[in-house]
């Protein structure tokens, strides 16, 4: 396995350093000499611990021609990412021990990025009967984060017996919160912007009368929660309300909610069609500090390649979700760092160490010091990039920022000392 040694990165909080990667491991920091190893010049570059995804959609087993785990994997390295969780909604549901282990040797054998499957809540993403979780964390895969995403589970007594379940080996359910009784036929925020268009509105009380539910079925079970895509001002304000009571919840939000608004919805073109929806200023305003407060513990992309024909149609036909793997880095620094809201220290742990932590992948998410596993990215904070949706490692092109010029841009990802993406491209 060869050596490497990182000359002068710069860390969140730090001083320039080397790194020296070897078997796995960063062996040495500080001031390094006199090693065969292969340079690695960083001067002017950050160096992180590697990104982590809690909220991937990696479309294997199922739909190959969307995504498969290893353009998805590829697609993560690229953005700066070594551990992504997988979404349990592919096709079959990996609802069993059987497809979550697949995923997972999949995951493996890519070997771009740890791949830790997602178990689904409820058999089929039905929301009718609990699937075998205990099966599923005992399996290979040691699943850990359980999410009917894409669904919510909307019926009070499932939620809480999924609660109760995982509640024994500290497991997590990912709400994706969502009232369907209250979004039948929704195509985008209720609002200004849906009334002028005339489209059928997702109403913001949707999502908060679920995680105000979730919340409180979670402090009477003494279980962990975890809210997916948090997308309203409001429903900003009962997170905070549940942890300053000390409810163990925590909650994501993705980078498309932090930047774009339901006026996008106007040119109907279908790319920015997403669930839940783009909402408006003032939401992306309180999702921003949130963020900045810990209100809302991480970003996680929800990353949601489409296959061409699902999204290049009538808005009303096409699917909803956006690729953002690629793009997560830099739409944070441009909406938190450089508005002055966040650091890079924040960003480490909102988009490393706290999803790390939430996952329970103890090898990510750790200080770049002497003994961690080599899981880490160099970032180029200097460079601006206009987004082209060809360029894209990922099997769909669905991205809302095709064009866009975006801040800072991954140069390097190791995964385990193993580089993934070297001089901005991919390895393999
Ligand atoms: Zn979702």
């Amino acid at each position: 396995m060869t050596t490497y040694l990182i000359k002068g990165a710069r860390t969140p909080g730090g001083d320039p350093t080397d790194l020296l990667l070897r078997d796995g491991l960063i062996v040495e920091t500080g001031s390094i000499s006199g090693s065969d190893a292969e340079v690695i010049d960083a001067d002017g570059l950050i160096a992180l611990p590697g990104l982590v995804d809690l909220h991937t959609h990696l479309r294997e087993p199922g739909r190959e021609d969307a995504e498969t785990v290893e353009t998805g994997s590829r697609a993560a390295a690229l953005g700066g990412f070594t551990a992504v969780c997988a979404m349990a909604n592919t096709d079959p549901v990996a609802d069993t021990a059987g497809v979550v282990e697949q995923v997972w040797r999949l995951g493996r054998d890519a070997g771009l990025v740890d791949v830790q499957p997602i178990g689904a809540v409820t058999v089929g993403l039905a929301g009718e009967r609990l699937a075998e979780l205990g099966a599923m964390a005992e399996s290979a895969a040691a699943v850990r984060i359980f999410s009917d995403d894409g669904h919510c589970v909307h019926d009070p007594r499932l939620m809480r017996r999924a609660l109760e379940y995982v509640r024994a080996f500290d497991g997590v359910i990912a709400q994706h919160a969502e009232e369907p009784r209250l979004t039948q036929g929704a195509q985008m925020h209720e609002g200004v912007e849906s009334a002028r268009l005339g489209m059928t509105g997702w109403p913001a009380v949707a999502e908060e009368a679920i995680i105000a539910r979730d919340v409180l079925l979670a402090e009477h079970v003494g279980a962990r929660l975890h809210i997916c895509h948090v997308s309203t001002a409001g429903s900003v304000e009962i997170l905070r309300w549940a942890k300053k009571r000390g409810i163990r919840v925590t909650a994501e939000v993705t980078p498309h909610h932090l930047l774009l608004t339901d006026e996008k919805a106007g040119g109907y073109d279908p790319v920015f069609k997403v669930n839940p929806p783009l909402r408006t200023n003032e939401d992306v305003a309180a999702l921003r500090l949130g963020l900045a407060d810990g209100t809302i513990d991480v970003v996680a992309t929800d990353h949601a390649p489409h296959a061409l024909q699902d999204k290049e149609c009538e808005w009303a036909y096409a699917r909803p979700g956006m690729v953002g793997l690629e793009t997560a880095l830099s739409v944070v620094v441009a909406t938190m760092l450089e508005t002055g809201l966040m650091d890079w220290a924040g960003l480490v742990d909102r988009m490393s160490r706290v999803p790390a932590r939430i996952a329970g992948l103890t090898e990510h998410g750790n200080d770049l010091v002497a003994g961690a596993p080599a899981n880490l990215t160099l970032v180029d904070p200097a460079v601006r990039w206009s987004v082209d949706p060809a360029a894209s490692a990922s099997r769909s092109r669905n991205t809302p920022y095709a064009g866009l010029t975006l801040p800072s841009r991954v140069v390097a990802t190791f995964l385990r000392g193993v580089p993934t993406v070297l001089e901005g491209k991919a390895v393999r």
